[in-house]
């Protein structure tokens, strides 16, 4: 007989890493005997030793099992479940999934799991977090994570991907989809390190145990490119579907959330609420109060269905608080409990408290403008009133406009086969709404269908339109190097200079021109979109030290331009497109110095009035490299501009 830990009341102990002396199994062995035998006996593999937390999982008052978890600061705070384990014969308990589930019904926290075994994807699949979309596809509601350093190649397909450079092995990656055949999570390398085509799907290798318990081996070695191809098709069939039952999963984690779920109905509290109460020095009368409290902040959206324990929990110890909503609007202060918050969240971690109850209204007249068209010209007027009639017809500058409108709907269309067009091409061009997509089926490019589950159409490019969009290489080179610049300007560029320049100096040319004439009219917008661009396309990859310097150059001059600009009511202080560079701040913090890749950025800036604030834009950055929020960062910024 098992002599198993008992733990009162279903209290788990957990530990810290530095709380634990030697690794995973060695303190497994020493404080867990039973279980540690039981991992040895299953040949249970561990493959991940590190962690930052160890919890018991309990079961009928003993330990039963452990979880340990990462805590990843990444826009949001992710718990990454890294392993867990339950005795074989606790397992119909459902005890993890339990564990799980009330983990996804926490405010604030976003739970993933670490490259998990066949098992646990089963057990998901079982218990409807899970499903089976496609042959062999798995669509998991809660993400999987992994990290650059255990991609999967063989032989077949590894010329689709970069050999990679080691500065990205500890990236962190997260797909929704599983490869239920080989084992294996599936995501779209989005930073593009690792892909040559952003279309190929990315592969984590499976877990060793798995490799050994379904003999992989073979498996995995057939693998090849017409596989990747047929998984991309794949998921681009179902992506629907896909939406739609997750929605649905969504709504089944929360709908156990309401108030006689939780603490009791009007009749009669829960037995575990009294006992709460009762430890409070509470009667079952103050509980009621609490219990109508409760239901009217969540009518009134006050409170989140995920944030009523927790309002619960706080009015155990203040049963006196009443409704504050909306009264003290101070900053960075919570109006319900005036405990202080931290910028992101979408609920108060003391008491529940939404912050974004209001938020509706506040979107509906703020801000929001309608983009007035030229009726004659079918351009926008803010757009038309930049343009410089002297050196431009605007007859010409409307069809360039339109034909690279059309041409990147081409591309956007047939890079997303069926489905819709999600991005507003002609606001993108400042032309009229809804010329792009009638042309482009009246001159068959191509093909429309309406999708039945949503009153709108999905596109498909033909073969005709995949002739055009080939054959247009001026449009072709403004998008593949200078989105964001204005294409008619480049085309009237192209046009008068083609005959005597090569056309691969082209567009390196247009940069000097334009950039030399933004320096010299200190035109702060042209000059920024430049560095951005820069990045973008740049030749340099993406970790090495002067694609770095480069990043921190432009962060100083998109500070500085915020920080001179008069007007700040459109500006962000570093733009949004940013944040795609803020894992980077990871290879500063390991293999450089800050300061020194600062200094160079700031010399290296040749526009001389966004070469300022030398220390403050220093500080700030340290701070970003620390967060790597740039959410938080520019909320920060702009908070403290507004008090100037
Ligand atoms: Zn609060």
């Amino acid at each position: 007989m098992t002599e198993y830990i008992e733990r009162e009341n279903q209290k788990f102990k957990s530990f810290m890493k530095d709380e634990i002396d030697g690794g995973l199994m060695e303190f497994l062995e020493k404080e867990y005997g039973y279980i540690y035998e039981s991992i040895v006996d299953e040949e249970y593999i561990i493959e991940y030793p590190d962690f930052s937390t160890f919890f018991e999982l309990t079961y009928d008052n003993k330990v039963v099992g452990f979880y340990t978890t990462d805590t990843i600061f990444d826009n949001k705070v992710l718990v990454c479940i890294n392993e867990f384990y339950v005795l074989p014969e606790f397992r119909s308990n459902k005890i993890f999934l339990y564990q799980i589930i009330n983990l996804l019904q926490t405010p604030n926290i976003t739970v993933v799991l670490r490259k998990p075994t066949r098992i646990v994807v089963d057990i998901l699949i079982s218990n409807g977090l899970a499903f089976e979309f496609a042959d062999n596809l798995i669509f998991t509601y809660i993400k999987f994570i992994n990290n650059y350093g255990s991609v999967f190649v063989n032989n077949k397909i590894k010329k689709a991907y970069h050999t990679i450079d080691s500065k990205y092995l500890g990236l962190n990656v997260m797909g929704n989809v599983y490869d239920y055949k080989h084992c294996m999570t599936i995501f779209d390398d989005v930073n593009e390190i690792f892909v040559k085509k952003p279309s190929t799907i990315c592969f984590s290798m499976p877990r060793r145990y798995d490799v050994k318990q379904y003999n992989l081996v073979p498996k995995l070695k057939k693998i090849d490119k017409n596989y990747l191809r047929q998984i991309r098709r794949n998921i681009n069939k179902n992506r629907d579907r896909v939406y739609e039952i997750s929605t649905i999963i969504y709504n089944n984690i929360y709908s156990g959330l309401n108030v006689d779920n939780l603490i009791g109905t009007e009749d009669m509290l829960h037995e575990y609420t009294i006992e709460l109460l009762e430890e409070h020095g509470l009667t079952e009368d103050d509980g009621q109060k609490i219990r109508s409290k409760i239901q009217q902040a969540l009518d009134e959206e006050e409170i989140l269905p995920n944030t009523i324990r927790r309002r619960f929990e706080y009015l155990l110890l203040n049963p006196d608080a009443d409704a504050l909503a909306g009264e003290d609007d101070t900053e960075g202060v919570c109006p319900y409990c005036e405990g202080e918050v931290a910028y992101s969240l979408e609920t108060c971690e003391i008491c529940g408290y939404n912050f974004y109850k209001d938020a509706d209204e506040q979107t509906t007249d703020d801000d929001i403008q309608e983009r007035e068209i030229d009726e004659k010209t079918q351009l926008e007027v803010g757009f038309l009133e930049s343009i410089d009639t002297d050196v431009y017809d605007v007859g010409e500058v409307f069809d360039a406009q339109f034909e690279v409108a059309a041409n990147e709907a081409l591309g956007l269309i047939d890079m997303y086969q069926n489905e819709p067009l999600r991005i507003n091409i002609e606001e993108v061009h400042h032309i009229k709404d809804g010329l792009v997509l009638d042309y482009l089926l009246e001159n068959d490019y191509i093909e429309q269908k309406q999708n039945d589950n949503y009153d709108e159409y999905v596109y498909k490019i033909t073969k005709k339109g995949r002739r055009h969009y080939k054959q247009n290489p001026i449009t072709n080179l403004y998008s593949s190097n200078l989105q964001g610049f204005d294409y008619y300007k480049f085309k009237k560029y192209y046009n008068d200079n083609i005959a005597d320049t090569k056309k691969e100096e082209i567009v390196e040319n247009y940069i000097q021109n334009i950039e030399a004439t933004a320096i010299s009219q200190n035109d702060y917008a042209t000059y920024n979109q430049i560095l951005l661009n820069n990045l973008l396309t740049s030749r340099n990859i993406q970790g090495d030290k002067e694609f770095l310097i480069q990043m921190l150059k432009a962060m100083i001059c998109q500070l500085n331009e915020y920080k001179l600009a008069e007007d700040k009511k459109n500006l962000l202080p570093i733009k949004f497109e940013m944040d795609n560079y803020m894992q980077l701040f990871d290879v500063i913090n390991e293999d450089y110095d800050l300061i020194e890749l600062y200094v160079k950025a700031y010399n290296d800036i040749e526009l001389e009035d966004l070469k300022i604030n030398k220390e403050d834009n220093l500080e700030a950055l340290q701070k970003l490299a620390e967060t790597k929020d740039l959410l938080r960062f520019n909320l920060a910024i702009m908070e403290s501009s507004d008090d100037e």
